[in-house]
């Protein structure tokens, strides 16, 4: 097999391995199959290409125009997945390992796209939150806003997903409207080379968006600004050397980490064996040890059982693992891979030696064990390893060393309190689970354990089916936790857009802020529309464009009519005597919806037109009962504009009920769908 020459892509040139390259050894056979770094990269010439080249470009666009984006990358990657497939064997992981770091990573991209279409503005200032009443009668008003930093994101990733970990850290910054330097670890960059020069080669990305480094990364950390971030996932070791450069303290750098991380899986009391949780807990915790050949930053490193489980425990898992085929990941028969690098192979040895000194090991043993159609002596491999340690209370190795392989522990919990206790001695982790089919134990555990967790994955009979799994991380929830874990807090929706965004608190007049949010705020100027509203396309509507109606009285019929027309004969519209003696009403009020399908007909065009659909209706709020002989009318103020498609857009109105005494009776948000 030739040598791949692993390139950086650095202010829009690819650059060959050159002095201090490392040598990169296929996890299957052990050779050198690869060469990474280049000890002369210009990292300042990167730097001034992302901060001038590659930011302005982004931040010229929409939300919604990098939503775009994002999903043309994703579908591009979608396109080439077989090329990263073939290549990614290589690192020890199988095609399944492939699903979680390749299609994983392409539908995180594809999550992102979807969020930042549907829950960021087409425009590129994002509201974070709603208006804050800053004063008595409303014309000072307060509202927090992100906006793109004018830095750079550096992303340094860990070896064990070399697509997933670049794609789920460069989709939030994309759609933030912030340039990347990836710099994945050297391990496995030959797989992230390939899938950043697919997304280079597309055309899709502005100059300047994304640049790589394969190999070290020089000073780079030295010459970072407050608008840049650091993002890192690896070891606390290293987590702990970057995010204590002085340069990074001094400017107030921003440093988001995702590191070692001692995960638990709680069997509930409930659980017995026979039980489909006991069944289910097996099935996750063994897919967890094996899967990336438990090179998994969630993975399950300690498996607490109730005492009395603890037997019937070690043998469910025993027999699971004896099942599972070690061998070359290529072979389709193949459960388990490599490891990644026989580096990584010692590096886990030395963390079951520690392990060994408090557990006894149950299952799996390291110097005999098969491998299908691979040298077991070169490649990395390696057999998963169970172990039992008695006594957790008096045991500190196991709730702090990570054996980042096969490995796990099982313990035995005297009731609940005490598997919460067990769970939080890991100081701070990614994720922990409970297996359990009784809502009061899952609502002990987050009570308890929620403090030193960044997620908790709950499971049981009625949602395995469609559960996603204890170890994976979704785009829409965040990921990451306190403590050990690294304090970070990726993905999450929006949530991980906004670490690449600046949130300032804007205070002014209702008019300025309608201005700065292209959103109309109560208070702000209303325009007079040159025709009915409804007659006048998308592009036409103006923010705080407003249509006054005409009133209608209400009378004493119409609720009558109403009530026997919708069988709503609640008293209060029926029964004067019953309704004053509720302490909310007059005597006998008019139907709420009654006064919104008059408003209605107060505030439509007739005829056809571009408005095509009513498709909803927000923030309903009825704040004055209508009697009979009161009398309504309607202001329709055009809110807020999103474009959807190329045909049609959706219009939020801002629409007021008020009474013959201006007092409003009724306030919400409509939305229709209108032609362009
Ligand atoms: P490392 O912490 O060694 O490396 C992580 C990243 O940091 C790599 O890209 C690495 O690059 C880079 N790096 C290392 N030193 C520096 C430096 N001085 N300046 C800039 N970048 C640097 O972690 P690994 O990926 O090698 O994994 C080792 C251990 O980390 C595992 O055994 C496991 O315990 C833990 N880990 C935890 C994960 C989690 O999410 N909880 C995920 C993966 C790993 P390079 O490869 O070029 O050295």
């Amino acid at each position: 097999m030739s040598v791949i020459e692993v390139s950086s892509f650095a202010a829009g040139q690819w650059i060959e391995p050159g002095a201090g390259a490392r040598n990169i050894a296929s996890a299957i056979t052990g050779e050198v199959m690869a060469t990474a770094g280049n000890s002369a990269l210009d990292v300042q010439a990167m730097l001034d290409h992302a901060r001038t080249v590659g930011g302005p470009a982004l931040r010229k666009l929409t939300f919604h125009e990098r939503a775009k984006m994002i999903k043309a990358l994703a579908q591009h990657l979608g396109q080439h997945k077989q090329e990263l497939y073939d290549i990614s064997f290589e690192t020890g992981a199988t095609q399944s390992d492939h699903m979680i770091d390749i299609d994983g990573g392409i539908g995180t991209m594809f999550v992102f796209a979807s969020k930042g279409r549907r829950e960021m503005p087409d425009g590129n200032i994002y509201l974070d939150g709603d208006i804050e009443q800053l004063s008595r009668n409303g014309t000072f008003l307060g509202q927090h806003v992100c906006t793109p930093l004018h830095g750079v994101a550096i992303h340094i990733n860990a070896f064990n997903f070399p697509v997933w970990g670049m794609l789920e850290k460069l989709a939030p910054t994309l759609l933030a409207g912030v340039p990347a330097i990836v710099k994945p670890a050297t391990n496995s960059c030959y797989v992230t080379e390939l899938a950043v020069r697919l997304m280079i080669d597309s055309g899709i990305l502005p100059t300047g968006a994304l640049q790589l480094v394969s190999g070290g990364i020089g000073d780079m950390l030295d010459r970072l600004t407050c608008q840049d971030v650091v993002s890192f996932t690896g070891s606390a070791d290293t987590a702990l050397k970057l995010r204590s450069n002085p340069v990074l303290m001094r400017e107030g750098v921003r440093f988001v980490s995702e590191q070692d991380s001692l995960n638990s899986s709680i069997l509930g009391p409930d659980a017995v064996p026979g039980s489909p949780e006991f069944d289910l807990f097996v099935k996750e915790v063994s897919r967890e040890m094996t899967a990336k050949a438990g090179q998994k930053c969630t993975a399950i490193r300690r498996v607490l059982a109730p005492q009395d489980q603890v037997d019937s425990v070690i043998e469910a898992l025993s027999t699971r693992l004896s099942q599972v085929v070690i061998g070359n990941p290529r072979l389709e028969t193949t459960r388990m891979g490599a490891l990644v690098s026989n580096g990584q192979k010692a590096d886990v040895l030395e963390k079951v030696a520690i392990l060994g000194k408090e557990a006894e090991r149950v299952f799996g043993d390291p110097l005999n064990f098969q491998v299908d159609g691979a040298d077991r002596e070169k490649g990395a491999f390696m057999p998963p390893m169970l172990f039992h340690c008695a006594n957790p209370d008096t045991a500190e190795r196991v709730h702090d060393t990570e054996a980042f392989g096969p490995v796990s522990t099982v313990m035995g919990y005297r009731d609940l309190g005490h598997a919460i206790d067990i769970a939080n001695r890991g100081q701070g982790s990614l994720v922990t689970s409970v297996i359990t089919h009784d809502p009061a134990v899952a609502r002990d555990v987050v009570l308890g354990a929620g403090a030193y967790h960044g997620r908790i994955y709950i499971n049981n009979r009625d949602s395995m089916k469609e559960s996603t799994g204890h170890g994976s991380p979704l785009p829409h929830m965040v990921h990451g936790g306190p403590g050990r874990a690294g304090g970070g807090e990726e993905l999450g929706g929006v949530r991980g857009v906004k670490h690449y965004m600046q949130r300032t608190a804007i205070q002014g007049s209702p008019e300025i802020l309608s201005a700065i949010g292209e959103k109309w705020v109560p208070g702000a100027p209303e325009t007079k529309a040159p025709a009915h509203p409804f007659t006048r396309r998308f592009g036409e509507l103006s923010i705080g464009e407003t249509l006054h109606s005409a009133s209608r009285e209400i009378t004493l019929d119409d609720i009558e009519h109403f009530a026997n027309f919708t069988g709503d004969t609640f008293y209060a519209h029926m029964d004067d005597e019953a309704a004053e003696r509720n302490p909310f009403f007059p005597g006998r009020v008019a139907h709420g919806y009654l006064l919104l399908s008059f408003a209605a007909g107060l505030f439509v065009d007739p005829n056809e037109g571009p408005v095509l659909a009513n498709t909803g209706l927000d923030e309903l709020r009825f704040m004055k009962p209508v009697s009979a002989g009161d009398s309504i009318k309607v202001r329709l103020t055009v809110k807020k504009k999103t474009r959807r498609t190329d045909a049609y857009g959706e219009v939020r109105w801002h629409v007021t009920l008020t009474n013959q005494d201006d007092e409003k009776v009724a306030e919400y948000e409509l939305l229709t769908m209108n032609a362009y």
